[in-house]
C-alpha cells in the first residue's frame, strides 16, 4: 500500500521532503470548525497548538534522519519507518 497517496509535499529541508497527509489537513479544518463555535481566537489557539506539536514532531524526525545520515544509516520514510526497513550503507 502506498501511504504517500493523498499527501502533499509542503517543504524540502536538507534534501528531505516534508509531506502532510490529507487527514492532517482534515484534522486542522475540523479543529478550527469545532473551536470557532467558541470564537475565532479559540479556533486559532487550537489549530496553533496542533501546528506547534506538528513542528516538534518534524524536528524530532529530522533528528533521526540527520543523525542517521551522519552515521551512514539510510532512513527511507519516517511515516513508514520500521527497523526492518532501515538499511546501513555498505
Ligand atoms: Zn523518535
Amino acid at each position: 500500500m502506498n501511504r504517500m497517496r493523498w499527501s502533499w509535499k509542503i517543504a524540502t529541508v536538507a534534501g528531505i521532503p516534508i509531506r502532510v497527509h490529507v487527514t492532517f489537513v482534515a484534522l486542522l479544518v475540523w479543529l478550527f470548525g469545532a473551536g470557532a463555535a467558541k470564537g475565532l481566537e479559540h479556533a486559532a489557539l487550537g489549530v496553533g497548538f496542533v501546528l506547534a506539536a506538528f513542528a516538534c514532531v518534524v524536528l524530532h524526525e529530522y533528528g533521526h534522519a540527520l543523525v542517521g545520515r551522519r552515521y551512514g544509516v539510510v532512513t527511507r520514510d519516517r511515516a513508514r519507518r520500521s527497523p526492518s526497513r532501515w538499511r546501513v550503507r555498505s
